[in-house]
């Protein structure tokens, strides 16, 4: 491929010029001849087939543009007159490469890792941000990750999906990449076009075993939160939607905290683990060793509360209208 060719494909898949380097890691030679061919707009899946042949680019189009697909270099456009295809773009690709190619993302350097994360949490708050600062005027929007949910709370959402559950590595995780966090901890109920369970990534997983791996996710201090699509079990440094409400200031409404935490320092044994479980550092040591709770500091996720071996941490629900 000529270099002016590589340069046309990847300014069509939106990849900053300070990435241009790890683009090619990230997208193969066939896959960049086929984003030129395709352009822009959506092209329907006939046609496609015709430039894939025509390109020389496989024996049988049809797997290339599926494989395409799972790389999740090119998404779905269903059409009532069937299926149309697009280019995805460099935002879309990277987590998709952190996820599922996590080996060759290692070989990146740090600095280039820290740049990529920098650079994509921008364009996230660039897309995201405006609902969040929405939400904190009141104005009623929807986000993803929109509410924190207890354990029982979690539960109930598996039940409403119980055929439909399915873990998947988490793209957040992934990509920030420096951590001990468990990274496969996404519960998707989600199937359709451009999904990750569509382009043939997760794992289907019993009701059972969903909750299974929830329960396990709370215990490492892993905060549920999300919604009829998808529950998250995040963290309080590679968390993404956190990062954005961080940078907006949006604690208790964006994610949305329902509950207010009590804690009774009577019944309190000071095993400490409430300080090691919580996120934000709302449960710590003084320097006299004493546990001690600053509500200020709390994001109301709840985790605290549900592993507490004396139930010295209560939840108390907010009442409607308050923050
Ligand atoms: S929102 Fe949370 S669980 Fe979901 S992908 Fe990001 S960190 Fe992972
Ligand atoms: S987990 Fe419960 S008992 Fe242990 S220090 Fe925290 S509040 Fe006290
Ligand atoms: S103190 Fe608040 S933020 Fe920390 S674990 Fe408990 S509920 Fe979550």
């Amino acid at each position: 491929m000529e270099r002016t060719e590589l340069l046309a494909a990847q300014k069509l898949f939106g990849v900053p010029e300070e990435f241009f380097e790890e683009a090619n890691a990230m997208v193969k030679e066939s896959e960049w001849i086929l984003i030129l061919a395709m352009g822009p707009d959506p092209v329907p899946e006939k046609e496609l087939e015709k430039k894939v042949l025509e390109a020389g680019l496989a024996w049988s189009a049809p797997d290339f543009i599926r494989e395409c697909y799972h790389r999740a270099v090119i998404n779905k456009v269903p059409r009532e007159e069937g299926m149309y295809w697009q280019i995805n773009s460099f935002y879309g690709r990277f987590p998709y490469f952190a996820q599922y190619e996590r080996y060759e993302y290692g070989k990146f350097p740090k600095e280039v890792k820290e740049a990529l994360n920098r650079w994509d949490f921008e364009v996230y708050l660039g897309i995201y941000g405006d609902d969040v600062r929405m939400k904190m005027q009141g104005i009623d929007t929807h986000v993803h990750n929109s509410d924190y949910l207890t354990l029982e709370e979690a539960f109930a959402f598996v039940d409403r999906h119980a055929d439909e559950c399915g873990f998947q590595p988490c793209n957040c995780k992934a990509m920030m990449y420096y951590h001990d966090r468990p990274v496969d901890v996404c519960l998707i109920f989600e199937t359709g076009p451009n999904s990750e369970m569509d382009r043939g990534h997760g794992t289907h997983v019993t009701a059972e075993e969903a909750k299974k791996r929830l329960l396990q996710a709370n215990r490492k201090g892993l905060m549920q939160n999300g919604e009829d699509y998808a529950i998250c079990n995040c963290d309080g440094y590679c968390c993404y939607p956190l990062q954005m409400a961080r940078a907006c200031g949006s604690r208790g409404i964006y994610p949305k905290s329902h509950y207010s935490i009590v804690w009774d320092e009577e019944k309190c044994i000071q095993c400490g683990k409430c300080t090691k479980i919580c996120n934000f550092g709302a449960f710590s040591r003084g320097e006299d060793r004493k546990v001690g709770f600053d509500p200020e500091k709390c994001w109301g996720c709840t985790i605290c509360s549900a592993n507490c071996p004396v139930q010295a941490i209560t939840l108390v629900p907010e009442t409607k209208g308050q923050s």
